[in-house]
């Protein structure tokens, strides 16, 4: 069992995929491990550590690459490492597929077996694979970093002879893995914090972690599976509304409000950031997905007026040590249970909820139940016409073993700041 470990080529990623830990490990399994010169330097793994572990560092990753049964990445591969791969081999990595489905089609269209580690299914089994969740930590937390080091005050009170200086207060958009890391991290460093989220489950961790939950009460608005629905017109006024209100006496804004397989809801206008206090910062974590700021540029600082708007889509990359060790670990434990131990190789079981789940390309095709249409109803099978009009079909965002349900127990205490994602139990 082959396995390489190319650097990461696209821009901003500092990133890599196995650790000197996660490659002891992988070895005892029985593989052969090939690092590229350099992978991991910039998340302060180097060379010699990797070699210490066992791997094989390789200055040209180039006949790692073509001779591999297993290839590890962080990022989605460019079409230059689809070429250099070998039919058959098994890809790991973030594929961001709607975002970009034309390399998830040529990975595909190369043979390659790819499994998407942002689709691995939200059950308490794959609790330690969940890159989803491991990144969306780190980045919440280097989100309040990067607020605090773009805002000319403090965070915490001081009382001094020459006077005091007032606690920053810090609002919260979406109370998701990032935001309630987000949270965490604010009070840890002494602000004023408060948050919103329009699933109402989500005010019980916020109060947990010390801050106040801003709501507008809605009846129901979870979409399915713990994740948000996107909001009524009527609805979205009524946020506004309160944001519009909440806003105005803040000092630093995160928002990590996302609906899955839709565009960021809007949350954060113009209108709303002029009315905000000189040398305001507002990170918008939803930079990617189009922002919950109006203002928001990805990758870029706008500064509007005395407010900064920070749009970074690289905070997990920015914390590289971290979240490259957690990466790698969430990849080992994906991996270890398709090793058969007796041949020493991968044998997935193709019918486990976690493959099934994770799987996006086999065979030369996207199979993954959010990239392919579903097979057409039979017309017996169709519904009966309806005389109230229907609403328009959800996106397809995931298989059903991919949403996860929040159940509403086991909620951190308060004075411990641990971020513990509600999980679905794993079926039988
Ligand atoms: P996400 O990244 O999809 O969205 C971030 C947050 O934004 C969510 O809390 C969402 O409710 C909120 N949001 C959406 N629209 C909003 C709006 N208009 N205004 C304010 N907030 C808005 O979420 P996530 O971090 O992936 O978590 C989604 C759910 O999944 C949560 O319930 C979480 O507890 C759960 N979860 C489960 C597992 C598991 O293993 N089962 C793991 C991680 C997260």
């Amino acid at each position: 069992m082959k396995i390489a470990v190319p650097k990461e080529r696209r821009p901003r990623e500092a990133r890599v995929a196995a650790s000197p830990e996660t490659v002891k490990k992988l070895a005892a399994l029985g593989a052969t491990v090939t690092v590229e010169a350099g992978a991991g330097t910039a998340a302060a793994m180097l060379d010699e550590a990797y070699k210490a572990a066992g791997a094989e560092i390789a200055a040209d990753i180039g006949p790692a690459l073509a001779a591999a049964d297993i290839i590890l990445k962080v990022q989605r591969p460019e079409a230059g490492e689809i070429a250099r791969m070998r039919e058959g081999a098994t890809l790991c990595c973030l594929m961001a597929p709607h975002a970009d489905r034309a390399t998830a089609e040529a990975a595909a269209a190369k043979g390659l077996t790819v499994f998407a580690m942002e689709f691995v299914p939200r059950i308490t089994r794959a609790q330690s694979m969940d890159a989803l969740s491991s990144q969306a930590n780190l980045a919440g937390y280097r989100a309040v970093i990067e607020a605090a080091a773009h805002f000319a005050r403090a965070f915490p009170m001081f009382m001094t002879a020459a006077g005091t200086v007032q606690a920053a207060k810090c609002f919260v958009l979406g109370a998701g893995v990032a935001g309630l890391q987000a949270i965490a991290t604010a009070r840890r460093l002494g602000a004023i914090v408060s948050a919103t989220d329009v699933r109402k489950a989500a005010g019980e961790q916020v109060a947990s972690l010390g801050a106040k939950f801003v709501f507008i009460d809605l009846k129901d608005g979870e979409g399915g599976g713990g994740y948000a629905r996107a909001l009524t017109p009527e609805e979205q006024a009524q946020q506004a509304a309160l944001v519009a209100q909440h806003v105005k006496n803040q000092d630093i804004v995160i928002t990590t409000a996302l609906i899955p397989g839709r565009p960021a809801p809007r949350l954060i206008t113009k209108a709303m950031v002029e009315t905000m206090k000189p040398g305001s910062v507002i990170v918008d974590l939803a930079a990617e997905a189009g922002g919950n700021c109006e203002l928001t540029k990805a990758d870029e600082i706008v500064r509007h007026g005395n407010v900064s708007i920070l749009g970074f889509t690289d905070l997990a990359s920015r914390i590289a040590v971290d979240s490259s060790a957690l990466y790698a670990r969430n990849i080992l434990a994906f991996l270890t249970p398709l090793v058969d131990k007796e041949s020493k190789s991968l044998k997935p079981k193709w019918d486990d909820e976690i493959v099934r789940g994770t799987l996006l390309a086999k065979d030369g095709k996207l199979v993954h139940a959010s990239l392919v249409p579903a097979a057409p109803v039979p017309a017996a099978a169709a519904e009966p016409p309806s005389s109230t009009p229907t609403q328009a079909p959800e996106p397809a965002t995931a298989t059903p073993t991919e949403v996860p349900q929040r159940p509403s127990a086991s909620v951190p205490p308060a004075d411990d700041m641990t971020i513990v994602p509600l999980r679905r139990p794993s079926s039988p």
